[in-house]
């Protein structure tokens, strides 16, 4: 499969840079050069604001009935095109191409709820206190959005972003990630061919800091959405309120899995495991501190750690393949880094703890118990497939763990006693919880964080409600 050199899209067009100037994109299962990606320079970025000013306002004027049929036609598409871009994906970014797939279909989805939902994005008439007055509270779109998307979902966190901005009728520019350019590419074909006016959705890539230092305090754009890490979203929405810009902040997280003797041990562990390794850990949500309660502890790690063992690593488009590469060397050393730290402080590896051969960025599964709250890697990120496990005696302790930390992205636990699974929603500091199950991310529910985690959400009705602004409108019978 040919790998493409990718172009920014401006106003309904691919082009190269106004300089010319592209960096490298690697196949992180190879450490090769793949391909290439534009860099944008500020003229670049001027076209693409004054399209995206255009854009918006020829898209707002389109009827949210006729918006939604573009929507539904790009989802069509996309489910069409999901072999060739999941291809993209894997090459690029290292999951196994099954990962790729789901991640196609479950972006298809996304767009798909948005297309319905965004017909439904009701105002409403405020009874009067006098006789023919009608007072209007109005659902209007915020405006052209400046849109930073990561590289570990690089098709659907671009679209939890593209999808809402469209579906409420905003104009958008994206940056997704320089690392995995191809497959998000792949969405501008998709939205152009289905109707979407030039200008509504443009792409550019190149400097992450020149790029959002540049869009996001301009006037012509109206709110900043950002997937990524903590100090990066900080920094972003600083920037964002000294402009007064709408944000929506989606930042890492460090999610506690809660295990008590209670629970259905097999079950756990089994969910977990696939949970912790997908994509190779590179996931915001996935689950970090293994928190598992004395009497449960010994046999819930035997049973994990068997799992572990048994995840196949390797290129993610050779068949079996159960875990890829990391994304780039950064990650495999800044995991490493961790996990050695970890372990010089006392940490045991019960399986995993090195690097793959010497070619490519693979890392093994990683189980590590006798972790302490002093180490870096129970406070910071891992950001990697490593599983952090440790004993905890009680309600309250595991509770005081688990809130220990300034993230409040998502949280795990599994218990038969309904009494603990109802404390665990009262008192756990958390933006998602999940019991007995694994069930977040779903285009039609809320997905966010709390605390250090951001603020807003990227699913369910509140996906679209951060790309609306309210305007009331009191009207009296001439
Ligand atoms: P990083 O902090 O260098 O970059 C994270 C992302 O932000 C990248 O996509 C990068 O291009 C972008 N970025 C960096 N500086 C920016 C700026 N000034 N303006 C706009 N965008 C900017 O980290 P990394 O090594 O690439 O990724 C690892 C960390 O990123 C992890 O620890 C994790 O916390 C975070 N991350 C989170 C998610 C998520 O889904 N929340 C996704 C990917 C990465």
């Amino acid at each position: 499969m040919m790998y493409p050199q990718t172009e920014l899209f401006i106003d309904g067009a691919w082009s190269a840079a106004s300089d010319g100037r592209t960096m490298d994109v690697l196949n992180p299962a190879t450490g090769e050069v793949i391909g290439t990606v534009a860099c944008a320079t500020p003229a670049d970025l001027d076209r693409a604001l004054a399209a995206a000013e255009r854009g918006f306002r020829t898209w707002r004027k389109v009827s949210p009935f006729e918006r939604s049929k573009v929507l539904r036609e790009a989802a069509r598409l996309m489910r069409e095109r999901a072999p060739r871009i999941a291809g993209l994906l894997t090459m690029e970014q290292g999951k196994p191409l099954a990962e790729a797939l789901i991640e196609i279909h479950g972006s298809a989805d996304i767009i798909d709820w948005c297309a319905e939902e965004g017909r439904r994005t009701y105002g409403r008439v405020v009874p009067a206190r006098a006789e023919g007055i009608y007072q209007l509270v109005v659902k209007e779109p915020v405006g052209p959005v400046a849109a930073f998307t990561p590289w570990n979902f690089p098709v659907s966190q671009a679209v939890r972003k593209i999808a809402a901005a469209l579906a409420t009728g905003c104009s958008i520019i994206v940056k997704p990630p320089e690392e995995t350019p191809a497959s998000p590419a792949a969405l501008a074909d998709i939205f152009r061919d289905a109707g979407l006016p030039d200008g509504v959705l443009n792409l550019v890539y190149g400097n992450p800091p020149d790029i959002s230092g540049y869009l996001v305090p301009h006037p012509v754009i109206r709110k900043v959405s950002f997937t990524g890490s903590v100090p990066v979203g900080k920094h972003l929405a600083a920037l964002a309120g000294q402009h007064m810009k709408r944000a929506t902040m989606e930042l890492g997280g460090h999610a506690p899995a809660i295990v008590f003797d209670d629970a259905d041990l097999d079950k756990a562990a089994e969910l977990l495991a696939a949970s912790k390794f997908r994509n190779a850990g590179q996931v915001c949500v996935s689950p970090t501190r293994f928190l598992i309660q004395e009497q449960a502890y010994q046999p819930f790690l035997e049973k994990f750690v068997g799992r572990v063992k048994s995840i196949k690593v390797g290129d993610g488009l050779a068949e079996g393949t159960k875990m890829g590469p990391l994304v780039n060397e950064r990650r495999v050393q800044a995991v490493d880094t961790l996990i050695s730290e970890a372990v010089s402080q006392g940490a045991k590896l019960e399986t995993g703890g090195k690097r793959i051969g010497n070619k490519g960025s693979f890392y093994e599964p990683t189980v590590l118990s006798g972790v302490t709250g002093d180490m870096r890697i129970m406070n910071e990120e891992p950001f990697g497939p490593v599983a952090l496990v440790a004993p905890f005696s009680g309600f309250d302790d595991v509770i005081a763990e688990a809130n220990r930390l300034p993230y409040g992205l998502a949280a795990y636990a599994f218990t038969s006693s309904a009494k603990t699974a109802t404390a665990l929603g009262q008192e756990l500091e958390t933006g998602m919880l999940t019991l007995n199950h694994l069930g977040l991310a779903l285009p039609e529910v809320p997905f966010g964080g709390i605390k250090d985690s951001g603020y807003g959400s990227e699913g369910g009705t509140e996906a679209l409600e951060a790309y609306l602004v309210t305007k009331f409108v009191s009207q009296s019978g001439v």
